[in-house]
Parts: C-alpha cells; structure tokens; sequence
C-alpha cells in the first residue's frame, strides 16, 4: 500500500459529509485518495456534529473568533474539538500537507475576498503548526 501522503477534506473526494448532505468531489484528489495517498478527515464530522447540519460561520466577537450556527447556536467548541482532533491524527500519520476545501469555517483557507479571510479553524491549526494547506 502507497505511503499516505496528505490529508484531504473528507468531501473533497466524495464523501457526502458536507452541512448540506453532499459532496465538493475532487477528481485528484478522489484519485489520489483512492489510490491510498491521501488520508480523509471531515474536522466537523468527529466533532460529533450530525449531516445535514446547520450551515456556520465564524465571526469575530470582541476579538474572539467564534463559530456560529444559522440559527445563532455558538459551535466553537465542537470546531475546536474537531480540529484538535484532525490535527493529532495527522501527527500520528506524520503527515506535513493537506488539501483542503476552500469555503469552509473548518477547512477554509486562503480566500481572496476580504470578509472570507479569516481561516477555518482546522486550517488555521493546520497552519500555526506548520502543516502545508493547499486550498482547493
Ligand atoms: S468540515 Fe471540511 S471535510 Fe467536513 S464537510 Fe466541511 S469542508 Fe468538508
């Protein structure tokens, strides 16, 4: 079996673990992942969070960065357990790469719209601990 090489959004090779219930299905990385170099991770869903879900969306409180639902719920504390998670699974796989979703509180990275700038909060972990996101 190929050695796994990266993390990957659990979505992003087809997984229908979106708040929505659906998918963001990357060719490649459905390819790669299925070929075994990629490790699939869905931070929101080991979380314990259910799909479908509310949508979220992180906004900053008195410098404080929070997640919270459509219908106003504060979820930071199952995001942060999510990417606390996704990050110490990584560790143990010694794993130093991620593609990640783009649009995402969790896996968002990169985003060239001002109001979309703030990371998601596995990607900004990711990130502060040196991991290389690729957004996708
Ligand atoms: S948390 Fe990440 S992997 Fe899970 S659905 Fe959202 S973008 Fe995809």
């Amino acid at each position: 079996m190929a050695a796994i090489k990266f993390i990957a959004s659990a979505c992003l090779a087809g997984v229908k673990c979106r708040y929505d219930g659906k998918d963001k299905k990357d060719k490649n990385i459905y390819l790669q992942v299925k070929r075994g170099k990629g490790l699939l991770l869905c931070p929101e869903q080991l979380a314990g969070l259910p799909t479908p879900r509310k949508a979220s969306q992180i906004k900053i409180k008195q410098g404080r960065k929070s997640v919270i639902s459509s219908s106003g719920e504060d979820l930071t504390r199952f995001f942060l357990r999510g990417a606390n998670l996704s990050f110490r699974i990584g560790k143990r796989f010694k794993i130093d790469s991620a593609y990640l979703k783009r649009v995402s509180p969790s896996c968002g990275f990169g985003l060239k719209k001002i109001e979309n700038k703030i990371p998601g909060v596995t990607s900004a972990l990711f990130d502060k601990k040196g991991i290389k996101i690729y957004p996708r």
